[in-house]
């Protein structure tokens, strides 16, 4: 009964289960989720800027800059 094929062999089995980086498609990091590296984050980040993708809304921006409807 020790005879059961191990399909785990050499693969790589993070915690959790994670996508894998829309930059190139490597096992998504959770410091720098959902990207695999700080490295490709600026890249897709880069690619927002140069409007290659559809920019939904930028929460963060709205927020870090609503100090000056306050009078
Ligand atoms: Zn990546």
């Amino acid at each position: 009964m020790a005879s059961e094929p191990i399909k785990t062999g050499g693969k790589v089995e993070p915690l959790r289960k994670t996508r894998p980086c829309p930059e190139c498609g490597k096992a998504s990091s959770r410091e720098h989720y959902p990207f695999c590296s700080d490295r490709c984050r600026t890249l897709d980040l880069s690619r927002w800027l140069t409007g290659s993708y559809a920019i939904p809304v930028a929460e963060d921006e709205t927020k870090a800059d609503g100090s000056d409807e306050r009078d």
